[in-house]
């Protein structure tokens, strides 16, 4: 029994060391990816339904290997980098690169909608938020109301009263500043109110079983109807079919982003779903 112990114990303490090593792999490569330029965005079209325009684009991070597959999924990037520090610069260059395409879109003569960034918790609450938007915004020659800042509800209610300070120092820059993945945090309906959002995305989770599950449904209106209420904006995320389009349009929601209508996609093959106009 002593024996067979013994041998557990060896092989867990081979598990762990195993594990930590394959996460400092990880970590080290993350480092290379950040210094080498190896990450990129891609940007997913959000559509007013009723008319088919693109209304805006969401930049959604990669990390792709040579051959184009993913190396990690952008949830396993922010995670380790949140908690290695390398959140601060990946967000940096998330925003500048992010703007610059915009900029560079609008200097191909295309007319560009809102272009909106995740921010992570961790990013949220670092003190250079605000100046790193200042930066990009200003470096780029972008108007704010081109920006929307896409935060979630534990982002938010981790310290609701920095939180509120920080959101209003955003909204004072002119940005758009957006909830998303709502109804799946720990929200408390009563701080909506009280922090300055004006928009709502509706976690795709809610939008895909709406057609099929008769909660789920219950949520999406009640979120649409909240939004409506509260003079927010509203988009639904995860759109996959033309049910969950017919659903949302009977509900007053025609803010829409999904496979349905496209897939989070490179900038040239973004661009060309940009129509030319005036841009100011
Ligand atoms: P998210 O912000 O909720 O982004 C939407 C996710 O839903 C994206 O996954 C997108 O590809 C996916 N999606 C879009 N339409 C559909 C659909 O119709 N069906 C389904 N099943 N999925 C759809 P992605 O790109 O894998 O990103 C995952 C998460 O990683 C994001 O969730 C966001 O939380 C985080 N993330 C991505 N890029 C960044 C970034 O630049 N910064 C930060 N802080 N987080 C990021
Ligand atoms: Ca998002
Ligand atoms: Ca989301
Ligand atoms: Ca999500």
């Amino acid at each position: 029994a002593k024996e067979q112990g013994r041998n557990r114990y060896h092989y867990y303490a081979k598990q762990l060391q195993e594990r930590a090593v394959e996460r400092l792999e990880i970590e080290t490569a993350l480092r290379h990816a950040v210094a080498d330029n190896l990450l990129s965005l891609v940007y997913q079209p959000q559509l007013d339904a009723r008319t088919g325009t693109v209304i805006g684009l969401e930049a959604l991070l990669r990390w792709n290997n040579s051959d184009g597959t993913p190396y990690l999924s952008p949830l396993q990037i922010i995670t380790i980098a949140e908690k290695n520090g390398l959140i601060i610069p990946i967000g940096e260059w998330v925003f500048h690169t992010a703007c610059r395409q915009l900029r560079q879109w609008q200097h191909e003569g295309l007319a560009t909608p809102r272009l909106a960034i995740n921010l992570s918790a961790v990013q949220f609450e670092e003190p250079g938020l605000v100046q790193l938007v200042q930066d990009a915004l200003q470096k780029n020659d972008l108007s704010p109301d081109y920006i929307e800042l896409e935060l979630t509800e534990s982002a938010i209610m981790h310290r609701p009263d920095d939180a509120k300070q920080k959101l209003l120092e955003l909204k004072k820059l002119g940005v758009w500043l957006a909830l998303d993945d709502f109804g799946t945090g720990y929200s408390s309906l009563s701080y909506l109110k009280l922090f300055p959002i004006d928009r709502i995305k509706i976690d795709r989770s809610f939008v895909n079983e709406a057609t099929t599950n008769n909660d789920d449904a219950a949520i999406v209106e009640t979120v649409i109807s909240l939004a409506n209420n509260m003079r927010m904006q509203v988009i639904a995320e995860g759109v996959e079919t033309q049910e969950h389009v017919e659903f949302l349009l009977a509900r007053g929601c025609h803010e829409m982003q999904g496979y349905y209508y496209a897939r989070p996609l490179p900038a040239d093959q973004c661009g060309k779903l940009l129509i030319p106009g005036f841009v100011t």
